[in-house]
């Protein structure tokens, strides 16, 4: 089968389109044709080597598609079934093996490629806004990059749950679509200074939570607009990791939270797995949670998918299709 392959670490020219050995399932094991694999930033870290991990790989922790074969010890899963997942790797690829654990099924009305566009951003958005800070009707919170994959979700969750929303985004396109999605209001950050924006609207030290996946080009403005005991949630480093901090700058600026999440630590379990997927589905099929893909490649095109998510030239979900 063709897949991507990662030899050496650096640049989008590393994702090698290349023939693979099939994929044969251990016990507990399904073997998946991929439809649609999720990209997602998480992957520019593993093939740059900011997160490290072993040469050579197959990048994508996301996707979707039919199961093809079972391995022994399985039940409730046939070929046939469609089923998504986030986690392990590998799943730049014609076919992918998902430990049966880790399966999700696809319910009808959730096709594919929204399922692949869903269940990595939205169970980040969805942790973020239930359980990172639990945001209720009162609170203001900031959303950075406002029209990225995990930042149009976000913005729609914090809408049901009654938070008045500010977001960022690099471009007038980029604000259109995150108003699109909820936000009340809309900084232009590459034209206007943000923090200068906010206390514009809403004083100084206004912010219940900032949720921040820029990191390096934002993180210390943020801090300041928080109130005190209010919460930074570090969670990405789109333009860099966020700089170092000493907990005396949290106490000077406010008795600040100060937390760095991680989608794994959200789902430990597959009843908080499931719960939170079951969630995110009823909200789409109510109507509740547009799913935006922005982006199509196909598996081949994978290095160009990397550089336009990495050029800030995406909006939404960008998907491979193998
Ligand atoms: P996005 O679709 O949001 O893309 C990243 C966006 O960041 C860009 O579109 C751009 O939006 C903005 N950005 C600002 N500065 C830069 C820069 N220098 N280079 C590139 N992008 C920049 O990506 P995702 O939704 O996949 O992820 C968003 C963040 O969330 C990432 O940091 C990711 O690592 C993190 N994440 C964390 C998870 C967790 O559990 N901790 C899980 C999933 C994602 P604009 O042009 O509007 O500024």
């Amino acid at each position: 089968m063709k897949a991507s392959v990662v030899r050496e670490l650096g640049g989008p020219e590393k994702l090698l389109y290349e023939e693979v050995p099939d994929p044969e399932p251990g016990p507990g094991q399904l073997v998946v044709e991929v439809s649609a694999a999720g990209v997602n930033f998480i992957d520019t870290y593993h093939r740059s080597g900011l997160y490290p991990i072993d040469l050579p790989f197959t990048p994508g922790q996301e996707g979707a598609g039919r199961v093809t074969e079972v391995g022994d010890g399985i039940t409730g899963i046939s070929p046939g079934d469609r089923v998504g997942w986030v986690s392990g790797l590998g799943t730049y690829a014609e076919r992918h093996l998902v430990t049966a654990a880790d399966a999700i099924p696809l319910p009808d009305g959730i096709g594919d490629d929204v399922a692949a566009a869903l269940l990595l951003q939205g169970i980040t958005a969805h942790y973020l806004a239930t359980d990172t800070f639990p945001l209720s009707a009162g609170n203001i919170c900031l959303i950075h990059a406002g029209a990225g994959g995990v930042g149009l979700l976000l913005t729609q969750i914090a809408k049901t749950r009654g938070a008045e929303v500010v977001t960022t985004v690099g471009t007038e396109e980029k604000a259109t679509l995150s108003e699109e999605a909820g936000a009340d209001l809309v900084v232009v950050y590459t034209q206007t200074d943000f923090k200068e924006a906010v206390e514009d609207e809403f004083g100084p030290n206004s912010l219940d939570v900032v949720y921040d996946g820029v990191g390096a080009t934002t993180f210390e403005r943020g801090l300041d607009l928080l109130r005190p005991r209010g919460m930074m949630v570090a969670f990405g480093n789109a333009s860099g990791p966020p700089p170092e901090i000493s907990p005396l700058i949290l106490s000077r600026k406010g008795s600040l939270f100060l937390t760095r999440p991680t989608m794994a630590h959200y789902i430990q379990t597959r009843d908080e797995l499931m719960g939170r997927v079951s969630n995110l589905f009823d909200l789409v099929r109510a109507g509740m949670l547009t799913v935006r893909i922005g982006d199509r490649f196909p598996l081949a095109g994978a290095a160009d998918a990397h550089r336009a998510l990495e050029g800030r030239d995406t909006t939404g979900k960008v998907l491979l299709e193998p």
